[in-house]
């Protein structure tokens, strides 16, 4: 059971959104560094452990400079990610480029910073040698295919269009180790929001084997493992959390089983995790601004799946929290709904909460994650405000709303004032 507790009280967001109305995604400072020390605690036995924090899940460099604070570098995969990382003072092996489809401009950006890059493909070695030239490190991503199932988000890894099969993976080594890369890396990403124990601690072995494979049979010293992200959350509240201490003690034990048994101790253990670390600490603030009773029972926010997808795109579960009636039975079964002229634009489907009123504020839960990045404008829909709550309880703008301007701006069409 995880509480779904909303950290703050309604007259506090309501003083929020005096200043910036909704609605706004709210950050908790707090939260997020906890979490951060918490992964790091549990892989602290590897003493060069690295989070690499997936950009993409939240992309604001206000966010991104909290968690370097807490030793975490970052995970791109765009130029726009590489940027971002930069514009903090994010750079060298701090950054895992992780791309897939790769332009050279992105490679030659990467380079550029230093990063440590991460090839998704055996052909990727000649085009990064021509477009930026080899680094001295290279790391490649492994696609087991059959020999793991994966879930439900990410999909059958043959399906995956991700990463090297496993006789491709052993050729690149070969190849770049022949061309004079003398550092490396393996990495995989063939899970994502998982909550079982289980399958986690099965990719650490499948890649420490795999890394014993690779070192023994080609003579090469693999120096870094990623394990990829895809750690989940407990977005439902019967689910439980992960334990990251027991996973971080039971990967250690088949790291000593492994690696250290072939005498290939130390490498470093990297993550890059988004979710996991930001995904409960963010919240969309939303606003009822109709009710509506036909075939069924609607509450109209002023937020839409424009601001979160989520639910639309993969059926997903976001706790709702009606602020100030936290104590009232949850007795009325309502469908949660946005503007979008979208039947699917539905945050909830026949949600149990309280008696809802117009004016009420509904903050919608584990929204930090893959939430505002993945907003859109269809429907002409602004993106939201990104707000954080500091350590001290202030509370700093970090992305201000959209406006019709900036809507309109990228239009051409002579004559018109917008
Ligand atoms: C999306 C992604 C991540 C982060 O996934 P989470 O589920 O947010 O942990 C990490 N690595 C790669 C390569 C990704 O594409």
């Amino acid at each position: 059971m995880t509480d779904k507790l909303f950290p703050w009280t309604k007259a506090q967001i309501e003083a929020i959104a005096a200043e910036y109305p909704t609605p706004f995604y709210l950050y908790d400072e707090r939260g997020l560094r906890e979490q951060a020390r918490q992964l790091n605690a549990a892989f602290s036995w590897n003493p060069s452990f690295k989070e690499y924090f997936a950009v993409k899940a939240t992309p604001n460099p206000a966010i991104l400079r909290v968690l370097h604070e807490e030793g975490c570098g970052t995970d791109c995969s765009s130029l726009a990610e590489l940027v971002l990382s930069e514009k903090v003072g994010i750079g060298g092996e701090e950054i895992m480029f992780t791309s897939n489809n790769t332009p050279a401009e992105e490679f030659q950006k990467a380079r550029a910073l230093g990063a440590i890059i991460n090839l998704d493909d055996l052909a990727h070695l000649d085009f990064l040698e021509r477009v930026a030239g080899l680094p001295e490190m290279l790391s490649f991503r492994y696609n087991p295919g059959p020999l793991r199932t994966g879930n439900a988000i990410i999909g059958d890894p043959r399906e995956a269009k991700f990463g090297l099969t496993r006789p491709q993976l052993f050729e690149a080594y070969r190849r770049a180790r022949d061309k004079g890369v003398a550092r490396f890396g393996l990495h995989t990403m063939v899970v994502s929001n998982e909550l079982s124990h289980a399958a986690l601690l099965e990719t650490a072995r499948m890649m420490f084997e795999l890394a014993v494979e690779l070192s023994t049979t080609l003579d090469i010293r693999i120096e870094l493992i990623n394990i990829g992200g895809g750690i989940g959350i407990a977005y439902r509240p019967e689910q439980p959390a992960v334990d990251l201490q027991a996973l971080g003690e039971a990967i250690r034990s088949v790291y000593a089983a492994t690696i250290s048994a072939h005498g290939l101790d130390p490498i470093r253990l990297c993550m890059e995790c988004g979710r996991l670390i930001t995904g409960p600490h963010g919240f969309l603030i939303t606003r009822v601004r109709h009710l509506k009773d036909t075939y069924k029972r609607y509450i109209g926010l002023d937020a839409t799946m424009a601001d979160l997808m989520r639910p639309a795109l993969y059926g997903a579960y976001h706790h709702l929290t009606v602020l100030g009636k936290e104590a009232q039975p949850a007795d009325q079964i309502y469908d949660v709904t946005g503007s979008l002229c979208e039947n699917n634009d539905k945050f909830a489907i026949d949600r149990p909460l309280p008696d809802v009123a117009v004016g009420d504020v509904v903050a919608i839960h584990d929204a930090g994650a893959h939430g505002h990045s993945m907003g859109f404008n269809y429907n002409g829909k602004l993106r939201a405000a990104e707000l954080l709550w500091r350590l001290d309880g202030s509370v700093q703008l970090i992305r201000r709303r959209e406006t019709l301007d900036d809507y309109f701006r990228t239009l051409r069409f002579p004559g018109a004032e917008w």
